[in-house]
């Protein structure tokens, strides 16, 4: 299916640029790396080589100088090669974003360059065991030792973790404030003394985008590791939400226009009762609805990287982006698996891979609840 013709104003040259990648370099991997779970090394390089990472950086800072309008262009395009590739794009995005509005000149100067050059790999450490939608549970903590920092604690489903070189960490650093100034962020290596790589994850799909734990167990860091001023880890946290979101969601659109065309190609193929099984109407009309659905989500996304790009108050068109663009990716990839009959339930075949890989998008980055707690409170307020 042809994407939606960009109304923000993305260039069709970048679109083709990152379509002739994600079908060249990406898709003749894709069966390999979901099997066996490795991180696509090579894919990253290239990817850092080519400038598709830091789409929103200014280019003073290494990064592309595009918009959220391009980054979810580039997010989508790479996720219709392979969604596990575009996470470590939106990965990026988060990182070298925060390290460009907030990172002093020198940890920009050690982490950006090879961030965005695809010779460094990073991790955001933010949920633990009892801090999931609710950051506020953060029991990780970072205290004073002269001017260094000690830091404790333990990091559950975190991107990355069995593979990075440093990581973002979210730690209480005043627990009387906790999110009201008391968190900051912190710039770890995690191959020093003191930090574990607890395990690695087997996920249901993604599988590509290495998922683990860390254990922090008296840390020293130096006070450079502090990513902006003390106590303004969440509000960092606050700052890189919508975009994050807008990510996931394009990344969803492009797990389900992948869906799209793996059902469509079988319904031309496949004939049952003397004819192809699209000329029956409950399988052309499932199309229909999930080719439609596609461009709705693409349009609310394209509505939220608008708003964005102009510096207008985003988070509801963000989160209704988000919402709509994961529950489609989950409803269109259950329909591609239902067009192909017993042949989208096997092991390895697209289909059935798309459905597995959907499936995480209504939970990270915020999950579908969430969203709806976000949509509903500006529809009524806090009522209780
Ligand atoms: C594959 C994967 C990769 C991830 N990568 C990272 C990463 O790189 N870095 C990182 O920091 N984290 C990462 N996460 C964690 C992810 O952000 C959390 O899983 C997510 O925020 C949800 O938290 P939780 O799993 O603890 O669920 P919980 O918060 O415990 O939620 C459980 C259920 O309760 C619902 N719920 C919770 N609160 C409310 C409420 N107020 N109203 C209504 N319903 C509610 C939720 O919607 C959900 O359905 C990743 C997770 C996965 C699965």
């Amino acid at each position: 299916m042809t994407a939606h013709p960009d109304l923000t104003g993305t260039s069709d040259d970048l679109r083709e640029m990152v379509r002739e990648f994600a079908a060249a370099r990406i898709a003749p991997l894709v069966a390999e790396l979901d099997e066996t779970e490795r991180f696509p090394s090579e894919i990253y390089q290239q990817m850092g080589g080519l400038g598709l990472f830091g789409i929103t950086i200014d280019e003073d800072d290494g990064g592309a100088g595009g918009t959220v309008a391009d980054y979810i262009t580039v997010m989508e395009e790479l996720s219709y090669g392979y969604a596990s590739v575009a996470d470590q794009c939106g990965l990026v995005e988060l990182v070298a974003s925060l390290l460009a509005a907030h990172g002093t000149p020198d940890q920009r100067e050690q982490y950006l360059p090879g961030l965005l050059a695809g010779t460094l790999r990073c991790s955001y450490a933010l949920t633990e065991a009892g801090a999931g939608s609710d950051l506020g549970g953060v029991a990780t903590t970072a205290r004073r030792d002269g001017d260094d920092w000690i830091l404790n604690g333990e990091k559950v489903f975190i991107h990355n973790a069995p593979v990075a070189d440093f990581a973002m960490v979210l730690a209480v650093t005043d627990a009387s404030k906790r999110k009201r100034g008391g968190m900051s962020m912190f710039l770890v290596d995690v191959d020093q003394p003191g930090v574990e790589r607890a395990y690695t994850e087997h996920k249901m799909g993604q599988r590509a985008s290495p998922v683990g734990g860390f254990v922090f167990r008296d840390v020293r860091l130096p006070a450079t590791a502090l990513l902006g001023a003390e106590g303004t880890g969440f509000g960092a946290v606050l700052s890189v939400l919508e975009k994050g979101r807008l990510g996931i969601g394009a990344l969803a659109n492009g797990i389900t226009r992948s869906a799209v065309d793996t059902a469509r190609d079988y319904a031309v193929g496949r004939r049952q009762f003397g004819q192809p099984i699209g000329a029956f109407q409950a399988v052309s009309f499932t199309l229909a609805d999930m080719a439609t659905e596609y461009q709705a989500a693409r349009l609310l996304l394209e509505s939220g990287a608008a708003r964005l790009d102009a510096g207008q108050e985003a988070g509801v068109a963000c989160s209704m982006a988000k919402l709509f663009a994961s529950e489609t990716a989950v409803r269109t990839t259950g329909h591609a698996v239902q067009i192909l009959g017993g042949a989208g339930y096997i092991r390895g075949v697209p289909a059935e891979r798309l459905y597995r890989d959907a499936r995480v998008t209504t939970i990270y980055e915020g999950t579908s609840e969430v969203q709806r707690l976000i949509i509903s409170r500006d529809l009524l307020g806090r009522l209780a």
